[in-house]
């Protein structure tokens, strides 16, 4: 089969490599039928992620058809359509029976070297580096996916694969970072980052009730996106306090949700932000921590910051005393997506949220390599990438 493979530092090539097949009883195949580029995808493609290696295949948000299963697997049956959360889970162990897939501890066979890096290990991710479990991914025609009995949730007849495809991740990771962030009816919100998770943590802030929903980033077109689900916008190019455009805009007091949706590979223009930059290139940080900082310092006394925003390791100048001081509470986190499908598909049947909205850039499987890039350096407009295999 065809598969988008990563060999490098912004190398990923498409290579015709061995099908899948059923290994364990819990596996079911899946041919894919659409598959997206995720921001989480950009820091495989920058490299940023130790624990790939040449020839992986990428891709965590994919939906198919099922063309088989092993004989464990008795929910699905060959020709169902499903679309699959990211993370993979055993449904098994303690943290799947409490609902947190995303911490599953069976999944992973290479627990033991995240753990010798950061003294834990989560579920494994699909097509996200060895560290993560080393799962191929589903930029490719057809993919495993273990566990089959767990993740996958069947598409009802009616929906097209881009109504639905991104229940897989951004939909529910979106939704997710809006609850971590306590918002409710009355709250003021501010969003970093306008991309795919933006989106989706703009609309459900909306959908849960925000009073008002500040929405940051640089790109026209992903600021004209958030405007169109109802936000007030700030480029921040065009601002040299977004701290204290924040408390202007809330007569003072700052923001009551903080989300953080853009991550260790925030832009910038700060000191914080190139001395992050300068220390991240010589691996002596991992992470730009310049978004987050702001989001702390912006946020009004007793509110909660949610960090959605993909961080790897340890970060310098982090202000607690000021998150302390203020009594924030901090959330973050991978997300869950499991967890919240089923609601967020009756949200799209009831058209309460329209995922397809956000799609700018359609193509082939073979188009990868340069999509990478499109989607990476914010050429053409672009605000998420579908693949066709
Ligand atoms: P993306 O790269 O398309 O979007 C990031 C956006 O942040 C861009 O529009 C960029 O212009 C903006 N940005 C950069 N610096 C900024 C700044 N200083 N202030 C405001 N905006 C700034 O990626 P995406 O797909 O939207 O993903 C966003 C983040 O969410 C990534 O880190 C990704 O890894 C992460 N993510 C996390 C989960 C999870 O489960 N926690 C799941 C999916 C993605
Ligand atoms: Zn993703």
């Amino acid at each position: 089969m065809r598969a988008v493979t990563w060999h490098g530092k912004q190398d990923m090539r498409v290579e015709t490599v061995p099908d899948p097949s059923i290994l364990n009883p819990r596996d079911a195949i899946i041919r894919v039928t659409s598959t997206a580029i995720c921001g989480s995808d950009l820091h495989l493609y920058n490299a940023w992620v130790p624990g790939m290696r040449a020839g992986d295949i990428l891709g965590h948000e994919f939906m198919g058809e099922v063309v088989d299963v092993g004989r464990g697997v008795t929910n699905l049956k060959k020709g169902d359509r499903v679309v699959v959360p990211f993370p993979i889970s055993c449904g098994r162990c303690a943290s799947c029976a409490a609902e947190e897939y995303v911490a599953c501890d069976n999944s992973n066979p290479n627990a033991a070297a995240m753990e010798g890096m950061i003294g834990y290990a989560g579920a494994a991710l699909y097509g996200y580096s060895h560290l993560y479990g080393g799962y191929a991914g589903g930029q490719a025609e057809y993919v495993r996916v273990p566990y089959a009995d767990v993740g996958p949730l069947k598409v009802p007849a009616g929906l097209d694969d881009e109504e639905v495809l991104f229940l897989t991740d951004i939909l529910p990771t979106g939704y997710e970072s809006a609850l971590k962030a306590d918002v409710a009816p009355g709250r003021v919100v501010a969003v970093w980052g306008c991309g795919p998770v933006g989106q989706f943590s703009i609309r459900s802030a909306f959908m849960l009730g925000a009073e008002r929903v500040i929405a940051i980033d640089r790109f026209p077109e992903r600021l004209q996106l958030a405007e169109r689900a109802g936000a007030e916008t700030v480029n921040y190019e065009n601002t040299d306090d977004l701290v204290e455009l924040l408390k202007q805009m809330t007569g003072g007091r700052g923001p009551d949700s903080c989300i953080d949706a853009v991550g260790m590979e925030a832009h910038g223009h700060s000191a914080d932000y190139y001395m992050d930059r300068v220390k991240q290139k010589v691996r002596l940080e991992m992470d730009r921590a310049n978004v987050l900082r702001q989001a702390i310092q912006a946020c009004g006394k007793g509110g909660t910051v949610s960090v959605i925003g993909v961080y790897f390791g340890f970060i310098d100048k982090f202000p607690f005393g000021v998150a302390f001081g203020k009594g924030l509470t901090l959330r973050m986190g991978q997300a869950n997506p499991r967890k919240h499908m089923p609601l967020l598909l009756d949200k799209i049947r009831e058209g309460a949220v329209k995922p397809a909205e956000i799609i700018s850039h359609r193509l082939s499987l073979g188009d990868a390599p340069a999509a990478y890039k499109i989607f990476n350096d914010k050429e053409d407009r672009c605000t998420k990438v579908v693949l066709r295999p």
